[in-house]
C-alpha cells in the first residue's frame, strides 16, 4: 500500500473493511491521476485539496462511499475524466453524489439587494442538495478552501468569505455540526470584518489575561466539590467563546463584555445523563446560581439536536461562570451534529443511509417541532418548506421562493406589485411563454411590460397560486368593477344635474 494512501486511511478514526479500503484506494488513485499536473494557487498539487477535504469529512463522517465521492468531487468539472467514467469505475452511488456536489457548486451568491436573497439562497442550497451527504461534502470542501484562503486574490477572498458566513456556516449550524460552524465563522469573520475581528480579539485577549487565574481556581474548586460529593465525571475543560459569536453577542449588549456571562465557560463531561443532573444539583448547592440562567437543553434539545445543561454561578471571586454539563455522547454530537447521529444510528445497516438521507428534510421538521423558543421555531420553519417549493430566478439572479405549481403571474407579483399590474408577456429561460405557464424549479423568468396598465381578467385569478398574487388580482378586479360602477354613477349624476324640465317627460 503506498504511503500517501496509508496516511490518508490513518487520518480517519474509523477501521474500514477490506472492501471499503479497496473502494477508497480506487477513488484515491483515480482522483490523483485525473488531477496530475494541476496546481493550486498555493503551489501544492491540486489533488491535495480533494484529499484534505476528504480527511476533514472523514473525522466526522467516516463513510467509504461519501469519502470516495469527496476525493473525486472536482474531477468531472476540472479534469478530462468524465462522470460516466467514474460511474463505470466506482458505481452510480458515488457518481450521483459527485454530480450533486457539482450542481451545488453552481449555486453562487451574487450582490443582491433583495432582503430575502440570503434566506432563499440557503433554501435553494438545501433543495439542490437533496442528499445530506452532498451537503457534507460541500461543507468539507468549503472548510478546506477557507483554511487555505490566504493564497487567493483579496477581492475573491472577500466574496468567498461572505458566502461562507451567510450560507455555509448557518447550514453547518442547522445540521448541528458545531465544530465546522465555529471554524467557518471565525475564518470568514477575519476577512469580511477585519476591523471588528481585531477589536473583538483584543477585547477578549485582555479580559482573558485578567481572568486566567480565576478560571483555573474555579476549575480546581469544581473538581474538588464534585469529587468530595461523589459525583462521577470524565473531565472538566474550559472553553472560550468563539470570536464571531462573541462579536454578534456584544452587538446586542452594547459592546459590554461584563454583560456576557458565557464568554468563558467550564464544561463538565459525564458518562451518563443522570450524572449531569447530579452534578448540577451539587454545583448549585456549593455555588450560588444566577437566577434565570439555567437552560436544560437535555430535556428540550435545540432544533439542531444540541443537548447540554447550561447554568451560570458565582465563583469564590464573585465573578460569574457559565457551566455546561453534557455526556460524552452529547459532546460528540455537538461537534459532529447530524453526521454523528446518522452514522452511528445506521452503522452496520448500509442500505438505510440512503433512505435516511432522502428523508432528512423530515428529520429537520421533527426537530423543529421540539423547538422551545418561538424564534428558534421560526428559524427552523424557514428551512423546511422547500419540499413543495420551487426557486425561480429573475434575470438579475435574484431568487424567488414560490409554491410548487406557481405560474408566471405569481412570479411577477412576487418580484413587484407594479410589475404584475403591467405584465404583458414573459420569457422563461429565454423563450417566449404565456403568463399562465407553470414554472419549474430554477427557471429564469423575464417579465415583458406594457407602458399602460395590463388587461387583467378573471383568468388571472384562476392561474395565480400564491396569496399575494391572488389578492393583488382580486383587488384589481374589484377596483376595476368599482370604477365602472363609479362611471355609471357619474353618468347618472350628470343626468340628475340636468335642468328639471329636460328630465321630466
Ligand atoms: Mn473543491
Amino acid at each position: 500500500m503506498p504511503k500517501e494512501f496509508k496516511d490518508f486511511l490513518n487520518s480517519t478514526p474509523h477501521k474500514f473493511t477490506p472492501e471499503q479500503d479497496e473502494l477508497l484506494r480506487k477513488a484515491f488513485e483515480l482522483a490523483k491521476a485525473a488531477h496530475a499536473g494541476q496546481k493550486r494557487q498555493s503551489g501544492e498539487d491540486y489533488f491535495s485539496h480533494a484529499r484534505d477535504a476528504a480527511i476533514i469529512l472523514g473525522k466526522i463522517f467516516p463513510d467509504a462511499i461519501t469519502l470516495s465521492a469527496t476525493l473525486l468531487h472536482d474531477v468531472p468539472e476540472d479534469t478530462k475524466v468524465t462522470l460516466e467514467e467514474i460511474e463505470k469505475e466506482l458505481g452510480p452511488e458515488i457518481s450521483q453524489l459527485i454530480d450533486g456536489v457539482t450542481q451545488l457548486g453552481h449555486v453562487r451568491m451574487k450582490n443582491s439587494q433583495d432582503k430575502f436573497y440570503v434566506e432563499n439562497l440557503r433554501k435553494l442550497f438545501i433543495a439542490t442538495s437533496k442528499d445530506i451527504r452532498v451537503i457534507l461534502i460541500k461543507l468539507a470542501d468549503r472548510l478546506h478552501n477557507m483554511r487555505t484562503i490566504e493564497f487567493i486574490k483579496p477581492e475573491k477572498q472577500a466574496k468567498v468569505a461572505t458566502e461562507t458566513l451567510e450560507i455555509y456556516a448557518p447550514i453547518a449550524g442547522r445540521l448541528g455540526i458545531g465544530s465546522w460552524k465555529d471554524e467557518l465563522e471565525d475564518l470568514s469573520f477575519k476577512i469580511v470584518f477585519p476591523k471588528e475581528y481585531a477589536e473583538t480579539k483584543r477585547l477578549l485577549d485582555t479580559e482573558l489575561a485578567g481572568r486566567q487565574e480565576g478560571v483555573k481556581l474555579m476549575e480546581k474548586n469544581l473538581s474538588h466539590t464534585l469529587r468530595t460529593e461523589g459525583i462521577k465525571y470524565l473531565e472538566i475543560t474550559g472553553r472560550v467563546k468563539r470570536l464571531y459569536s462573541l462579536w454578534k453577542k456584544l452587538q446586542r449588549y452594547g459592546g459590554d463584555l461584563n454583560k456576557i456571562h458565557d464568554f468563558i465557560a467550564l464544561r463538565i463531561i459525564t458518562k451518563s445523563t443522570s450524572d449531569c443532573y447530579a452534578a448540577l444539583g451539587v454545583i448549585h448547592k456549593h455555588f450560588q446560581p444566577v437566577p434565570g440562567r439555567i437552560k436544560d437543553f437535555i430535556a428540550t434539545p435545540k432544533p439542531n439536536g444540541y443537548q447540554s445543561i447550561h447554568t451560570t454561578v458565582f465563583g469564590r471571586d464573585g465573578k460569574t461562570f457559565e457551566i455546561q454539563l453534557r455526556t460524552d455522547l452529547m459532546h460528540e454530537e455537538a461537534e459532529r451534529g447530524v453526521a454523528a447521529h446518522w452514522f452511528y444510528a445506521e452503522e452496520g445497516k448500509p442500505d438505510t443511509i440512503g433512505r435516511l438521507s432522502a428523508n432528512w428534510i423530515k428529520e429537520l421538521q421533527s426537530w423543529q417541532e421540539e423547538a422551545s423558543n418561538p424564534d428558534e421555531f421560526l428559524e427552523s420553519l424557514k428551512i423546511d418548506f422547500f419540499r413543495d417549493r420551487i426557486f425561480v430566478f429573475t434575470p438579475k439572479g435574484d431568487i424567488k421562493d414560490l409554491p410548487q405549481g406557481s405560474t408566471v403571474i405569481d412570479f411577477a407579483f412576487a418580484v413587484h406589485t407594479d410589475l404584475g399590474y403591467h405584465m404583458m408577456g414573459a420569457k422563461i429561460n429565454g423563450k417566449m411563454a404565456s403568463i399562465f405557464d407553470e414554472l419549474d424549479n430554477e427557471d429564469t423568468v423575464e417579465i415583458i411590460k406594457t407602458k399602460k396598465e395590463a388587461v387583467i381578467s378573471r383568468d388571472w385569478l384562476k392561474a395565480a397560486k400564491t396569496h399575494n398574487a391572488r389578492n393583488r388580482v382580486r383587488h384589481y378586479l374589484v377596483e376595476h368593477d368599482r370604477g365602472i360602477i363609479q362611471r355609471v354613477r357619474e353618468l347618472k349624476l350628470k343626468d340628475l344635474s340636468l335642468p328639471r324640465f329636460f328630465r321630466k317627460k
